[in-house]
């Protein structure tokens, strides 16, 4: 049968599953003879069974007795007794911690009778009232449903009826005035009388943890943080001890190390004479741990002991709960804490000094999303700052500039040369100009998945959204802080997007020390020992070494300049995985692209390709400089060419212009033509990639021509140049057949004229769900696949990825379609499940294909681990995200 209650000697942190993350660790920490109050955990199983037939399950009531009974025994007196009751508290646990769950309800087993015995009891009639309103205030919230305001309302009357602001002023008649206002408050407002029998306080409660599973803030978090619905929360029974019993009670919470910086040592607040919430509720000041050394040294010592037993234990920062109960120490919870980006670099190459992990754990411990927020540029910490209000970190960063309201002075400014940051409520996608024209984002409203936040992230644009105490008048053009301070137009702020803190005026921005480090700028064996980040450079430069050590995937660059190749090669680039040519058709030489798109003949044709072949070879040439003996794949022309052209409206309003003057240019008729014939309704699924190659002639033999060229000349002058051409959009084999026949035929002209027997490879973007498909068939021909997920994405959802992230997706992780942009994290069962089709089919005919991927999930950390799990010889991104995919394919494959 089924065992649906665990005793908290029973269990152990490994049952998180059965027992909850807070159910495990109590057990734990019961196991290790620490000082938890006795109680009990009913298991996940119980929730599951009662959530799938809407009544508790038959067994559970027998067993929750025989566990009562036990714990009654343990406690020497019952629940509820009238004159010495035993109190429990109730509270919820599920797997992951989840905001939107029922969390707690203290003190049960109280009502008008038991109040009096334990009054007598604790010789303290205040605080027996005290627990008693706290009490019918937290079952009136989360089990009856009730809305909190009610009650404190009726607390705030009861404050300015004794004309003070403190809770502890009210005294037990007091208190005792206000349970009888609490319980009018439950009748007016549930229908019913607040519950007198303790266990039926009990039953209810729990039964409001499990119904709260399915609360609809729940079920969203739950989506978005693709956490399975099934799991289920447990629910822990625990006798309850008491911090609001006098001065020489209270209660805290404590960190191992400090979880903002990693600094060793302990960290934490304290509250005298409280209970519950009241620490982190903000309602009185708090004090810190090395105050309770002088009030309580005994507790204060047996906690330091605690407390590094369990970091030993657990061999990581642990966050606690604990509360002191007239002199006695009680542990009400610990869990392996969160922790910031340095801090989590920090702290786990200190472990490793510590003896308690080896490097192989150390790099487990650290993530790549830590890394990349390392890598922004941030406010100078030793600089003054005046904050004016505090948001959601939406966007990492450190942004400056002068307050605007709109997207057109947004534009207008940053055109003369300012910086400017956009402030409003919230955002829309008429806004997407201003965003773009701005250093950053600032919004008063909206959360983590608002418009602001989802497309700041997109662009990799400082964000700080929800910053509520702003008053945002964007008619007015000013806002105003919860001071009253009021900021205008054109005044100066700083916003961090990392912290969520928003400044008045400009804090100085500094490089990031972990950019410096990975740009070779910093001597690691002469470093300042008590600059604060002396400790994350080594920390960080520690673990990479362990990654490095233990990826099988390579990790190479997209990049189609030789600085960016460069910086990408210092980064730890292995090679370029992406070179896209198109980016260099633009600038100055937009002319001569406008002049091949227009030639009308053959020869005119042939004149423009020439006049672009030895600009095309010079890139080429210090890319392959960069990348000396690296491969580098470099892909001919992929995008539709009227993006080459002049926009269709401007030029057809400015040729009507000059027509209606009688002023028109022949030139300008002829573009304007070839703009009209060119423009497609859907360039992304029209002329494009291989396509082009196969319709304008002469286009990729030159590209071909200008590649091998380069690479001839990079080796006659001892280089090694690695070549790789790859062709995009390829659907069907019979495309890249063709256009590979052209190639070797060009490579053929190259060897004859230079003398250089030159190796290089010929391969193809898989990009279309059709070329993932047929994958076996185009091994048959390509040398390399390379996934491009973006293409890929774009097709297998018919998703337009120019237009969908503006336009609609922040509806669609509101309501938890999907957790994150899958242009930004990659869709495995979808776009994945083609990646490995292709993979597997292209491998099956072609054993030691080449398979990489390029587009953007190629830095994203899950996605990093999906490439490696499926097989892929690299991934390219970004230079700036190369470490980033450095540390994820360590890990994937640690
Ligand atoms: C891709 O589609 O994933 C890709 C890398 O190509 P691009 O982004 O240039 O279309
Ligand atoms: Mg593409």
């Amino acid at each position: 049968m089924t065992k649906f209650v665990y005793d908290f000697s029973e269990g152990n942190k490994e049952l998180k599953d059965l027992l909850g993350g807070k159910g495990a660790n109590l057990a734990e920490m019961t196991n290790m003879d620490l000082p938890v109050p006795p109680g009990f955990t009913i298991t996940t199983e119980a929730c599951k069974a009662y959530l799938a037939s809407g009544r508790e399950p038959a067994a559970l009531a027998a067993e929750v007795d025989e566990h009562l009974k036990a714990l009654e025994a343990t406690m020497g007196k019952t629940l509820g007794q009238s004159d010495d009751p035993l109190l429990v508290s109730v509270r919820s646990g599920a797997k992951f911690s989840m905001p939107g769950m029922m969390e707690t309800v203290l003190n049960i087993g109280l009502n008008d009778q038991s109040v009096r015995g334990l009054a007598a009891q604790a010789d303290n009639e205040r605080f027996a009232f005290d627990s008693y309103r706290r009490l019918i205030q937290m079952f009136g919230k989360t089990v009856l449903d009730i809305d909190g305001e009610h009650f404190e309302q009726a607390l705030d009357a009861a404050k300015d009826a004794k004309g003070t602001k403190n809770d502890l002023d009210l005294d037990a008649e007091d208190l005792r005035r206000l349970v009888e206002t609490y319980k009018q408050v439950v009748v007016d407002h549930a229908g019913r009388e607040f519950p007198q029998e303790p266990r039926e306080q009990m039953d209810l409660a729990v039964r409001a943890v499990f119904d709260s599973w399915n609360a609809p803030r729940a079920i969203l978090y739950r989506r978005q943080e693709r956490i399975p619905s099934d799991l289920g929360t447990a629910v822990n029974i625990c006798s309850m001890v008491f911090g609001n019993l006098g001065p020489d009670s209270g209660t805290g919470v404590a960190f191992t190390r400090d979880p903002a910086s990693g600094a060793k040592g302990v960290y934490g607040d304290y509250l005298q004479n409280a209970q519950g919430e009241d620490v982190v509720a903000g309602i009185r000041n708090t004090l810190s741990l090395h105050d309770l050394e002088s009030l309580d040294k005994n507790s204060y010592d047996q906690l330091m002991s605690t407390m590094a037993q369990l970091e030993e234990h657990y061999r990581d920062l642990c966050d606690i709960e604990f509360t002191i109960e007239r002199g006695k120490l009680w542990m009400l919870q610990t869990r392996v804490g969160k922790r910031t980006a340095a801090a989590a670099f920090r702290i786990a190459t200190q472990l490793i000094d510590e003896g308690l992990i080896d490097d192989a754990e150390a790099l487990q411990r650290v993530t790549g999303a830590q890394l990349g927020q390392l890598m922004f540029p941030r406010f100078d910490e030793l600089a003054t700052k005046n904050l004016i209000a505090k948001g959601m970190n939406a966007s990492p960063g450190a942004a400056v500039g002068k307050v605007v309201f709109d997207t057109y002075t947004a534009i207008k400014w940053k055109r003369s040369g300012e910086k400017v940051i956009l402030v409003r409520r919230e955002t829309n996608p008429d806004d997407l100009d201003g965003m773009i024209a701005a250093q950053g984002i600032l919004t008063s409203r909206g959360g983590k998945t608002s418009h602001a936040a989802v497309v700041a992230r997109g662009m990799g644009k400082t964000c700080v959204c929800g910053a509520e105490e702003l008053n945002v008048d964007t008619k007015g053009r000013h806002f105003t802080t919860k001071d009253g301070k009021v900021y205008h137009e054109g005044d100066l702020i700083s916003i961090d997007g990392t912290s969520g803190e928003v400044f008045a005026g400009e804090v100085p921005v500094v490089d990031s020390p972990v950019v410096r480090y990975f740009e070779g700028e910093l001597d690691l064996d002469d470093l300042d020992a008590a600059d604060p980040s002396t400790e994350l450079v080594r920390a960080v430069d520690r673990i990479m070494r362990t990654a490095d050590g233990s990826r099988r995937m390579a990790v190479r660059a997209n990049s189609d300049t030789e600085e960016d190749s460069a910086r990408a090669r210092r980064f730890g680039a292995q090679g370029i995985g992406l070179c896209r040519t198109e980016h260099m058709f633009l600038g100055d030489r937009r002319a001569l692209v406008e002049a091949l798109i227009l030639a009308d003949t053959d020869e005119e044709r042939d004149r423009q390709l020439a006049e672009l072949l030895p600009l095309q070879r010079e890139d080429f040439a210090g890319i392959f400089d960069a990348m000396d003996g690296l491969p580098v794949t470099i892909r001919l022309l992929d995008p539709p060419l009227h993006e080459f052209l002049p926009d269709i409206t401007e030029l057809s309003v400015r040729v009507a212009v000059a027509e209606a003057r009688g002023e028109a240019r022949e030139g300008d008729l002829r573009l304007l033509q070839a703009v009209h014939k060119l423009h497609e309704q859907n360039p992304m699924l029209g002329l494009r990639g291989v396509r082009l190659g196969l319709v304008i002639p002469g286009l990729f033999e030159m590209q071909s021509r200008a590649i091998l060229e380069a690479a001839a000349a990079h080796q006659r002058k001892g280089g090694v140049p690695r070549v790789e051409i790859m062709v995009p959009l390829v659907g069907a084999v019979q495309e890249l057949e063709a256009i590979k026949e052209d190639i070797i035929a060009v490579a053929r002209d190259v060897r004859s004229e230079t003398g250089v027997h030159l190796e290089f490879l010929v391969g193809t973007m898989i990009e279309l769900p059709r070329a993932a498909l047929t994958a076996g068939q185009i091994a048959e021909s390509a040398e390399f696949f390379s996934f491009g997920t973006n293409d890929l994405t774009q097709t297998t959802w018919g998703f337009s990825r120019d237009d969908v992230e503006a336009a609609f997706f922040s509806h669609y992780l509101e309501k938890g379609i999907f957790g994150v942009s899958p242009f930004e994290s990659l869709d495995r069962e979808g776009v994945g499940e083609l990646v490995r089709i292709g993979a597997e089919r292209g491998r099956a005919v072609r054993p030691g294909l080449k398979l990489g991927v390029c587009g953007e999930h190629g830095g994203d950390p899950d996605s990093v681990h999906f490439f490696n799990e499926v097989g892929l010889d690299y991934v390219s991104c970004s230079p700036f995200r190369v470490p980033v995919a450095r540390l994820e394919a360590g890990r994937a494959n640690g």
